[in-house]
């Protein structure tokens, strides 16, 4: 699809290449993760929903932390940012808002694809904004900076631990589901005991199900703290006119949908429409221009 609309520049060599690591980082993980639940199943057939649930929150941290060191340079390269004035920039959004983000990184997008990003990473010390070349190379310093800004508000709402926090309470709800399942199966004559590897199937459809009914409720979660984040750097920036500049230029980049239909956004996107970001950010505009209401 993306190659169809001329969004990928990557060739077919290199697209095999990343479905193959893909492919073993999945295994890889797939296999510790199932060989631990059912360890624990024949471990402690009783409260295993529970430890496993309390020894999988800890791999995910871990994961958090090492994503942006481990993970992500599997597929590109990254390497930290060397422009000046934009480091500058940064380190004087930061202080005002009292924080300091370790690092800014140069992520080579580029190479695979003409689209535009940027992210906030990582956990404690591998914290890090990376901002796409493709962004980097195409917009101007305000605009950068007003991206840097959004990024720097989903650091100082803390939105990675919370969404920590709200995915344990939602894996401990999946584990509560999933030793019920398999009981029940059990119960039922369906397998012999609850160890039974077999039942594997029964539990995927279980995790899949639940993460699909969660699904509106999680990308309303996130779409509230990319609202937020929003509003971080309307106040941090000296104009939102390079925010709103920023925004149409992804929008037109990426072939984003400006106006997808409401029930398409509330079920399925993780970002408020850019027609609404912009809305958002015009409006802000005219309220500063008018001085707060008395
Ligand atoms: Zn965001």
């Amino acid at each position: 699809m993306e190659r169809r609309f001329q969004l990928s520049t990557q060739k077919l060599r290199s697209w095999l290449w990343d479905e193959a690591k893909g492919f073993l980082v999945g295994l890889v993980m797939a296999t510790i993760v199932v060989e631990l639940l059912y360890f624990m199943i024949r471990q402690s057939p009783q409260h295993w929903w529970l430890i496993t649930w309390a020894l999988f929150m800890g791999l995910f941290i871990l994961l958090a932390q090492l994503a942006p060191v481990v993970l992500f340079p599997i597929f590109y390269k990254f390497e930290p940012l060397d422009d000046e004035d934009l480091r500058r920039r940064l380190v004087q959004l930061g202080e005002r808002a009292g924080t300091r983000v370790r690092g800014v990184y140069r992520w080579k997008l580029s190479e695979k694809s003409k689209k535009a990003n940027a992210a906030l990473t990582g956990l404690g010390r591998t914290r890090r904004i990376i901002l796409a070349d493709t962004l980097l190379d195409n917009y101007a310093p305000e605009e950068i900076e007003a991206v840097l800004a959004h990024e720097l508000g989903h650091h100082v709402h803390r939105h990675i631990l919370k969404s920590i926090l709200v995915q344990a309470g939602i894996t401990l709800l999946g584990f509560w589901l999933a030793n019920f399942v398999l009981h029940y199966a059990v119960d039922h004559h369906m397998f012999e005991e609850l160890s039974d590897f077999a039942n594997l199937p029964l539990l995927a459809i279980t995790a899949t199900l639940l993460s699909l009914l969660l699904m509106p409720a999680l990308n309303a979660y996130s779409r509230y703290n990319e609202r937020q984040a929003d509003r971080y750097a309307f106040e941090s920036i000296a104009s939102v006119e390079p925010f709103i500049s920023s925004m149409n230029k992804l929008a037109q980049q990426n072939l984003a949908e400006r106006t997808p239909a409401k029930w398409i956004e509330l079920l399925f996107h993780s970002h408020p429409a850019i027609s609404r970001r912009v809305a958002a950010a015009e409006e802000w505009g005219r309220a500063q221009s008018v001085g707060p209401p008395a």
